[in-house]
């Protein structure tokens, strides 16, 4: 039998016929059950599963159908209101600016997230705008050269079944919008939520206009208004790091004229900087006609004190001495900003205590952006509140799916954060004796040799499948099965959940 690696309580049928084949097949050669250890040792059946990348598939429709407010049209909301939508809630966005738009320039969309968005129907709103970087290369600070090495192409696509992609925001963002009306989704803009109703439960607009649902999802970003109502009035306040970053785009005609920045563009690839307290983040976007930079270090200075004139000489200033090939290009950026690089501490919870609303995406877990996957986790938020809604066969059991909602994505994302955190530490070592021993550990991956760690998070074995391999759908589907058994919706009385 082909065994069900990623099994789903919807996988059952499915399976059934594979084994059925398969014992016809393998005789008795017959692996019956999922493995139950942690184990990549069966992966090579999956094709003969036919399993390969990731593509548009119909959802499980929700058997009970709601009426759910979206607070917030970010990346996380869009995706959010889209993972609802196609299985058949009836959703309204509720936007406070009043055009859409993202602000910022590139983004990566790793593995973890293409995947869900691919199986969506995202890719022909998406596939025009997106690079497909070959590799992820970290470079010593002082004269660039490689030190460690991330295969992204063709190694995402077989193991994660799908790409691993980079992409201007407004680009990603109107993918999602597009994607999120053709659904039917109501997205509506100059709307902005002044007061939450946890009971009704509903929400007041600014203007006075009053929306009631069954089921409220607040995807408001990091200085989240419902974020503090769950908490009971006492807010997490998201506290700074430590950690800047300055984004610019750099003009490709420019860097193009000259052979000391030309061979940046030769061929779509992530290149990354590592040095004492700093690092520089760069690929290309918009199908390869800008060039993205993020340019990261330690500012402990008070945020609210920064001002825009300056910055670039000051962002400048933070690179001097370093390799010249790479301060050329900055020397090419002509406008910059400075951000503040915020992660929250683990919240005690992300439900209401009436049951009927929950936070996700930055709301719940903004975090250092050094993994590349705070709208990733958000985007996953999504998928796993839509997945498991889709599995209640009662409008009661909200209160179980949006505890196992919580359950998975908050150590997921609890673990996305410490990771994230993990970078900043691993990269911005001092020249000395850590700093060697890290570059040591990557060195088999840029010498082509076998490894089984690396301090490049991209390419550590364990930390790479747990990042990217995970698949929100399934897991918060097992999550459901493990609780209250396959296929079944269950009550909320005594379900070992304590609600
Ligand atoms: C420098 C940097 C680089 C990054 N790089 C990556 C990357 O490569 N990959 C990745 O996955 N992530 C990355 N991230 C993280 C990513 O940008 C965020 O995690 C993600 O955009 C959060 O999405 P969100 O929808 O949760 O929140 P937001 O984008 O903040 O959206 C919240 C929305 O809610 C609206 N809103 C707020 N309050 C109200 C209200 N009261 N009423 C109505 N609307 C309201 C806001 O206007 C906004 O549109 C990076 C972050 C930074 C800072």
């Amino acid at each position: 039998m082909a065994p069900s690696l990623e099994a789903s309580v919807f996988d059952a049928d499915a399976d059934k016929k594979d084994r059925n084949d398969s014992d016809t097949r393998a005789g008795r050669h017959v692996i019956t059950d999922s493995p139950t250890h942690p184990t990549r040792s069966l992966q090579f059946l999956n094709s003969l599963k036919g399993k390969k990348e990731s593509k548009a598939v119909p959802p499980r429709p929700a058997q009970v159908k709601l009426r759910i407010i979206v607070v917030g049209a970010g990346l996380g909301g869009l995706a959010c209101a889209i993972a609802l939508a196609r299985r058949g809630h009836e959703v309204v966005v509720l936007e406070q600016a009043t055009e859409l738009g993202e602000v910022g320039a590139g983004i990566q969309i790793p593995s973890n997230s293409a995947r869900l968005l691919q199986s969506w129907g995202l890719g022909p709103f998406l596939d025009p705008y997106v690079v497909e970087p070959n590799g992820m290369t970290f470079r010593r600070w002082e004269d660039g050269n490689p030190i460690g090495y991330t295969k992204l192409v063709p190694d995402f696509r077989q193991n994660f079944g799908a790409p691993y992609y980079v992409v201007h925001r407004a680009h990603f963002h109107m993918a999602l919008y597009k994607r999120a009306l053709e659904l039917g989704v109501d997205v509506k803009v100059a709307s902005r939520v002044e007061q939450y109703d946890l009971d009704a439960p509903s929400v007041e607009l600014q203007s006075g206009e009053v929306f009631s649902a069954d089921l409220i999802v607040a995807a408001d970003g990091i200085k989240s208004k419902a974020r503090k109502l769950l908490l009971g009035g006492v807010d997490n306040v998201v506290k700074p790091t430590g950690f800047a970053a300055y984004r610019a785009t750099v003009d490709v005609e420019k860097m193009k004229a000259d052979p000391d920045t030309a061979w940046l563009l030769e061929k779509p690839s992530l290149n990354i900087w590592i040095g004492e307290d700093r690092h520089v983040m760069s690929y290309t976007i918009a199908a390869g006609k800008s060039f993205n930079m993020v340019l990261s270090h330690v500012d402990t200075s008070d945020f609210t004190t920064w001002k825009a004139a300056g910055a670039i000489d000051e962002m400048r200033r933070e690179f001097v001495g370093w390799d010249p090939k790479l301060t050329k290009v900055i020397g090419m950026i002509d406008s910059t900003l400075k951000w503040p690089l915020l992660s929250a501490s683990p919240l005690k919870t992300w439900i209401a205590p009436s049951n009927k609303v929950v936070i996700m995406g930055d709301a719940a877990h903004a975090m250092v952006p050094y993994m590349s996957q705070g709208a990733a986790m958000a985007v996953e938020d999504g998928a796993a509140l839509a997945a498991v809604l889709s599995l209640i066969d009662t409008p009661e059991h909200v209160p179980s799916a949006l505890k196992v909602y919580e359950m998975e994505m908050m150590k997921r994302s609890g673990q996305m954060q410490q990771a994230s955190l993990l970078n900043g530490k691993l990269w911005h070592f001092p020249d000395g004796e850590e700093q060697r021993l890290r570059d040591e550990s990557m060195r088999p991956e840029v010498e082509g040799r076998s490894f089984s760690w690396s301090a490049n998070q991209w390419s550590d074995p364990v930390t790479q499948w747990w990042a990217y391999g995970y698949d929100a759908e399934k897991e918060v589907e097992k999550s459901w099965a493990g609780l209250y058994g396959l296929g079944k919706s269950t009550s909320t009385a005594g379900n070992g959940l304590g609600i």
